[in-house]
């Protein structure tokens, strides 16, 4: 048999809330050859808490990438031919682990988790005003359950070992970027302890101005800086691939899943946006050099820094808890269906939620409110309403917080996004897409190829100095197709609806007073 000529392969590891992925790129082409993906356990052992598996994640990891070389292999792909290999990750999800053991000290908590609600409203009562945008100015940030440092701050509090390996100069801090590029390149012989600047940035102890870690911050927090990794460009040799069939690659990308959506969106441009629907749904805007400063409820976050002697690029963020999170809830809570494809056919047969409205505030509510106390409602119930009006509320709801987002996007800009680019899991139910188009009354643009994070990490691990098979220039690549969403509905009925939504929101806000 013969082998089949491609050139320079680029790979990329995707690790999502949900799943993990391993994917080979033509850099020529962009074009996916082959991949594989392993669901991952979320544990919930308390209301409110969200947990995974360091070590699954890990092995996850190990798994989709000898499948996926299998594949190639029996495809005639030669897998000598991958150069490189990115990491994207879950953001803001936190481990602690043992640099002399190994082994991970605690559960990961989840970016969704709640468990520090209580730990966040005391350091709010902490700050003058009780104003929660106190440590803005740096982080870009509000004091949240969602970010790194608290979730730290609690381990720290709660988990004696994690208490224990502080004291003991053995701690070692990442977000799942850092644990996995220190495992896949040796671990606890001679594993490199970085992360990027765009998975710093979501910490809460990243001076977003200065892009290194805050002293200041640190303390504010208590935690010692020398359990934090190195933070590095999103592109450049982190260190070799340690074992494995990829034994001796270097891993040279590393970009946050938001960002790497937005590099592989080709959100180059200052005004450029992407809006990703996963687990939760995050809608990313390039500001370029500057960090702009939202006054509607957006976060500033660092967009990517392509190389050591690169500049960074900004964005502002609309970040969404709970999109996809509500079809798995549908499906393992409540029943209804039974897989997530099985929720676009119940919510078509109705074609309309008869007036119920569900806002599903799990995790409170994040862009624009940031109140963690919000709680999750089905409202406007009729003896009419039946399961397939709920399935279509939940799909709606998605749709109004990405409205909610992008006009806060829109006024922070001051030049309103004329079509939305869009991808991730969710973007595969065509009911959904309309549906946004129509709420939006802009149309929404999906590419042909959904893998748009992990390609943004395979661009960036290949456009790395000493790797460099990969421009970051658009016009290098091929035609990317798309299929677009024209809005259907007039005006006036999406301002009715979503008027409804935003009083159920404030319903959802307030439902215990
Ligand atoms: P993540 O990166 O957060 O792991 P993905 O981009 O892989 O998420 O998307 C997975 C999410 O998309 C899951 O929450 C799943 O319930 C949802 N999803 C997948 N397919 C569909 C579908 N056809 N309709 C609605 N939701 C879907």
């Amino acid at each position: 048999s013969h082998r089949i000529m491609l050139g320079p392969l680029v790979a990329a590891i995707d690790q999502g809330t949900s799943s993990t992925r391993f994917l080979v790129f033509n850099s020529k082409t962009a074009e996916l050859l082959s991949h594989h993906q392993v669901e991952i356990k979320q544990s919930f052992p308390k209301e409110g808490w969200v947990e995974e598996d360091p070590k699954e994640i890990l092995q996850s990891v190990y798994e989709c990438m000898e499948r996926t070389c299998e594949k190639l292999t029996q495809l005639n792909i030669d897998i000598s031919n991958i150069k490189a290999i990115g990491v994207t990750n879950q953001r803001e999800t936190t481990l602690v682990w043992d640099k002399e053991t190994g082994e991970p000290l605690y559960n990961a908590i989840v970016w969704l988790d709640l468990r520090t609600q209580s730990t966040v409203e005391r350091l709010i009562n902490k700050t003058p005003g009780r104003n929660k945008n106190h440590l803005k100015h740096k982080t870009g940030l509000p004091i949240s359950t969602y970010f790194s440092a608290v979730k730290l701050r609690w381990m720290m509090d709660n988990v004696d070992e994690v208490r224990k390996a502080v004291v003991s100069h053995r701690a070692m801090f990442g977000t799942v970027d850092s644990w996995l590029i220190w495992c896949l390149t040796g671990g606890k012989s001679g594993g490199v302890h970085c992360t990027d600047v765009t998975n710093a940035s979501r910490t809460m102890l990243f001076n977003i101005h200065t892009l290194d870690w805050d002293p200041e911050l640190c303390e504010y927090f208590g935690i010692p800086m020398e359990i934090l990794p190195r933070v590095r460009s999103s592109s450049e040799i982190y260190g070799l691939m340690k074992s494995g069939a990829l034994s001796g690659i270097p891993i040279s990308g590393c970009l946050g899943d938001q960002s790497a959506a937005l590099v592989g969106q080709m959100c180059f441009q200052d005004g450029q946006a992407k809006n990703t629907y996963g687990t939760g749904c995050f809608l990313l805007r390039n500001t370029g050099a500057k960090p702009v400063m939202s006054e509607h409820g957006l976060l500033t976050t660092v967009a990517y820094k392509l190389g050591r002697d690169q500049p960074a690029c900004y964005a502002l963020e609309g970040s969404v808890a709970i999109a996809g999170a509500v079809v798995r809830w549908l499906q393992d809570n409540l029943g209804i269906i039974g897989s997530s494809e099985e929720l676009e056919k119940l919510a078509a047969s109705v074609g309309t939620s008869y007036g119920c409205y569900f806002v599903p505030a799990f995790s409170g509510l994040y862009a624009p409110y940031w109140e963690p106390s919000a709680r999750g409602i089905i409202c406007g119930l009729t003896q009419f309403t039946n399961k397939s009006h709920v399935a279509f509320a939940a799909l709606e709801a998605v749709c109004f917080q990405t409205r909610e987002i992008l006009d806060a996007m829109n006024q922070d800009s001051g030049i309103p996004l004329t079509q939305l680019q869009v991808d991730g899991g969710m973007t595969s139910n065509k009911l959904l897409m309309q549906l946004q188009a129509d709420i939006l009354c802009i149309p929404v643009v999906k590419p042909s190829m959904p893998e748009t994070t992990a390609l943004g990490a395979a661009m960036a691990a290949g456009a790395a100095e000493g790797v460099s098979v990969w421009s970051l220039n658009p016009e290098d690549l091929s035609e990317v197709t798309s299929e677009k969403f024209e809005p259907q509905i007039n005006t006036e009925e999406s301002e009715f609806r979503y008027a409804r939504w935003k009083k159920a929101v404030q319903k959802s806000m307030n439902w215990e007073t």
